[in-house]
């Protein structure tokens, strides 16, 4: 099946074909034909399989004008979790877009409000942003009574982040009459739920198994002790010669760390995370994109949208709070199904969280250990009752201590306290105390 048997027209298809995409993704072949048919759709694919295209292209035909001074209203719009994930699907539909008529913008936060607000007088028939920035847009006069096409990308990611609020306060300033079209990596009940809000007689896409990981890419974890991991990671980077190579810690603080700890190593190394600006984010990025660095250390939330041609690697230096983080993770790997490996290094505590990520996608990851590095089996695991990580991930952090203590009966809560009651009449171990106060 071709791009043009899909019914794209021609103005997309030399783009197509300069890009060098021969064939439609799995996705793509699905949903083009749905959304040039006006159709609601509700679809589940993850970052990798083309989904950007699935939706821009048909909506860039269908939004299409015949001249460029024809009056303009906007008529498209599409919102993303991230700022970094916004300005790819600008870059990507304005070059999609380049023999077309068509104003696209962007609204993200961290840039100039009223240089955005004089842009978007320019002809601009489609605009991309973040909930917030897209919010304070319409409070400051951006009109969305005209939108044809709506897109919400990587919905529940959007849930997990907070922004429902942003979202039910934009939607009703659409046009009772839209389209719409919903993106999301997994099939949560939170999006279930918004997307019975929002969508009307929706047709379901649904590409890869549900919450799979992409299967093109290889995924091992290292056993190895929590104090080894830094030089284990500098080993695997220099003996295996990898030129690019994307690292993922669960906080801002281990990221901060590690990327010392590597940069001692004498490893060329840019860090991504929340409290980087967006400026120096996207400046790594670029600088990491053009191999002037070679470690890129990130945390998820700023890594979300992260589009890096033919990465080969992607390495969990700790494992996600949230199990559906590693399916986003390793989705920066092997994408539009080219070849990648994902490698998990996993102390002793993370032996027993992996299994959650296991039973997610449905796979059991090989694990394996590193000569050299074998971790030192008189390491116990630490009592998680006490561990309270500061993630970067807020909201996702509530959510499993939440379920946890409702699951916990009241013959274990009594159980638990009395064991934390003899735990402090007793001395501790000098052991147990070190673990504790170790960071992660
Ligand atoms: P996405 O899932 O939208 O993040 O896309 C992942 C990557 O696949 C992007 O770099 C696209 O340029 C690329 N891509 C999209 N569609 C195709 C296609 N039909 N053939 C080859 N590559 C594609």
């Amino acid at each position: 099946m071709s791009f043009e048997k899909l019914g794209v027209i021609k103005e997309l298809l030399e783009v197509i074909k300069e890009l060098g995409y021969n064939e439609p993704t799995p996705i793509q072949k699905r949903a083009i034909p749905l959304v040039l048919a006006k159709n609601d759709v509700f679809a589940t694919a993850q970052t990798g399989t083309g989904k950007t295209a699935a939706f821009g292209l048909p909506m860039l035909q269908r939004l299409r004008k015949a001249h460029l001074d024809e009056k303009r209203e906007i008529k498209g719009l599409i919102i993303s979790p991230t700022r970094e994930l916004s300005i790819q699907i600008y870059e990507e539909l304005q070059n999609y877009a380049k023999n077309m008529h068509l104003g696209i913008s962007v609204l993200i936060g961290g840039k100039d409000i009223k240089h955005q607000k004089k842009l978007l007088k320019q002809n601009i028939d489609i605009v991309i942003g973040t909930p917030g920035r897209i919010l304070e847009h319409t409070q400051k006069g951006l009109d969305l009574s005209h939108i044809e096409i709506f897109v919400l990308d990587e919905a529940d990611r959007m849930l997990d982040m907070g922004f429902v609020k942003e979202i039910k306060k934009i939607h009703p300033l659409l046009p009772k009459r839209h389209q719409t079209l919903l993106f999301s990596a997994t099939y949560s009940d939170k999006v279930r739920k918004l997307s019975k809000l929002i969508l009307t007689k929706p047709e379901f896409v649904e590409v890869a198994k549900k919450n799979s990981t992409v299967e093109a890419i290889n995924q091992v974890a290292y056993l190895v002790d929590a104090d080894k991991k830094a030089p284990l990671l500098a080993y695997i980077i220099g003996s295996r010669n990898f030129k690019q190579v994307l690292v993922f810690t669960r906080t801002k603080a281990s990221a901060d760390v590690l990327t010392d700890e590597l940069k001692k190593d004498g490893l060329k190394c840019g860090i991504i995370h929340g409290d980087k600006t967006q400026a120096n984010r996207l400046k790594t990025l670029n600088e990491f994109k053009e191999g002037k660095i070679k470690v890129l250390v990130a945390t998820d939330i700023a890594s979300r949208g992260l589009d890096i041609e033919e990465l080969p690697y992607v390495i969990n230096y700790e494992l996600p709070l949230v199990p559906e983080d590693y399916v986003h993770r390793v989705g920066r790997t092997g994408r539009a199904g080219r070849d990648g490996v994902a490698i998990s290094l996993l102390d002793v505590d993370e032996r027993f969280e992996i299994k959650r990520i296991e039973k997610l996608i449905g796979i059991k990851i090989p694990k394996e250990s590193v000569k050299g590095f074998e971790p030192d089996p008189q390491i116990r695991r630490k009592d998680k009752d006490e561990v309270t990580p500061k993630s970067e991930h807020k909201q996702a952090q509530k959510r499993p201590a939440a379920k946890k203590t409702a699951l916990r009966q009241p013959a274990e809560k009594k159980k638990i306290e009395k064991q934390k009651i003899e735990k402090k009449a007793s001395p501790k171990p000098a052991t147990t105390k070190k673990r504790k106060t170790k960071k992660r």
